[in-house]
């Protein structure tokens, strides 16, 4: 993505359409709320929308849209508590043109809009869900789409080329399992807490509140 290409992208509310759930497509960009606390709105693509039937205390037809955040979450939309924005259709065609790339001419590697990859190539989650791994493979082509933070980029790999996954020996996984156990032990207290003690405190949080205080 150029410079110039992100300028032209940086969309307003403007460039929103509000729409009823049922008009959104899988494929759509929808906005919605970012990360709790950040006080801003994202825009994703919807990777699936339906009909969750009848929501039994209200009585209401609930539809669904389904999105994933850029920090890999996969997240509905309950349009009865959110509304449903859509980028407008005639900037959606702009952008897939733009991200549209397949022979690499001018991003270095094959480039696909959200949707648009072929068949054959896998994100890294999703050989590593298929029991796989790269396998030393360098990334093979991307799939890049807009949204309101910028522009947001995923890595693809060759599926022929991926090779099983590595299973950790009994051996190694008790190794490991020590490793993340010593993690959670505080060096001041020596007690084994719940959760890892955090680098920049260097002992657990009832620790540290107490030389806070
Ligand atoms: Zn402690």
């Amino acid at each position: 993505m150029s410079p110039r290409d992100e300028d032209r992208y940086r969309y307003t509310w403007l460039d929103l359409e509000r729409v009823k759930p049922s008009q959104v497509r899988v494929g759509d960009l929808v906005a919605h709320a970012g990360p709790p606390g950040s006080g801003r709105f994202c825009v994703d693509p919807v990777t699936f929308v339906g009909w969750a039937g009848q929501f039994a205390l209200w009585g209401v037809d609930e539809w669904r849209v389904e999105y994933r955040t850029p920090w890999g979450v996969r997240c509905f939309v309950n349009p009865d508590r959110l509304p449903v924005y859509r980028l407008r259709r005639d900037l959606m065609a702009r952008i897939r043109a733009a991200f549209h790339d397949p022979d690499g001419s001018r991003y270095g590697i094959p480039t696909f809009w959200w949707r648009g990859a072929p068949a054959g190539f896998a994100t890294r989650r999703q050989l590593r869900d298929a029991g796989l791994r790269p396998g030393g493979q360098s990334v093979a082509a991307q799939v890049m789409w807009a949204g309101i933070g910028g522009v947001r980029v995923a890595y693809l790999y060759r599926i022929d080329l991926a090779r099983p996954k590595r299973v950790a020996s009994p051996r190694q996984r008790q190794a490991i399992s020590r490793a993340l156990r010593a993690r959670r032990i505080c060096p001041s207290c020596r007690v084994e807490r719940p959760y890892y003690i955090p680098r920049s405190l260097g002992e657990c949080l009832d620790c540290a509140d107490v030389s806070a205080g």
